[in-house]
């Protein structure tokens, strides 16, 4: 029974996902969802990202959280549209649904931006369950945490289509081995892309702006 519910629930999310991804097409709005444990830089991956490309692209961003609207806060003094999605006064729910990204979508406005970004809430489970309704899905994880965690949550692995490692600038003072990560992040998903960077020092970021902007160039 409870299976069947969950079923139908997923369907009813993919199906407004489906619609939102076109949508998005329609409005040339590219959107890109990142999902990660917390702790890994999501935010701080964000705002440099709108540090380096604010002024040549209308960028929007979703935030979700489950409490506290600090992080929207933080990237609002790049002066672009945030909306903030909490769930916690819904029952605190570890990921966002596609229904909450098109009201918060619309908020923000389709022809206000040229690029959204989809902070999901940080876990690895059940935002890789859930379509956003992006075009792409891409996973963070930081040198601060363990080489086997694609092995352990496969599943937001195999649906992303790159993988940003970020706080690089650590790996000096880390027994972390990040060949093994790749290494790992390549069995669970051949097709994965890579991208090494530091939100903090801004090591990589031209490699991940310029990706950004070649999907960019690529959604119709
Ligand atoms: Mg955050
Ligand atoms: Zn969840």
């Amino acid at each position: 029974m409870e299976i069947k519910i969950l079923k139908k629930m997923l369907a009813a999310n993919d199906r407004v996902a489906e619609e939102l991804r076109n949508d998005f097409s329609l409005k040339n709005v590219y959107a890109v969802n990142m999902m990660s444990s917390p702790g890994s830089g999501k935010t701080a991956v964000i705002d440099r990202t709108l540090e380096l490309m604010g002024r040549e692209f209308r960028i929007g961003v979703i935030e979700g959280d489950i409490e506290t609207s600090l992080d929207a806060e933080r990237l609002s003094a790049h002066n672009v549209p945030v909306v903030s999605i909490n769930t916690g006064p819904f029952g605190g729910d570890c990921h966002l649904e596609s229904s909450w990204i098109r009201e918060a979508s619309s908020e923000i406005g389709l022809d206000n931006v040229d690029i959204l970004f989809i902070e999901n809430i940080g876990n690895l489970v059940c935002p890789a369950e859930f379509d956003t309704g992006a075009h792409t899905d891409i996973v963070i994880l930081s040198t601060t945490e363990g080489e086997d965690k694609p092995l352990k949550y496969p599943l937001v692995f195999s649906k992303a289509g790159l993988l940003l490692i970020n706080k690089c600038d650590l790996l000096d003072v880390l027994d972390f081995d990040i060949d093994m990560l790749e290494e790992n992040a390549r069995k669970t998903n051949p097709a994965i892309e890579i991208i090494r960077i530091s939100a903090k020092t801004g090591e990589g970021f031209d490699k991940w702006t310029d990706w950004v902007k070649k999907r960019k160039r690529e959604i119709h």
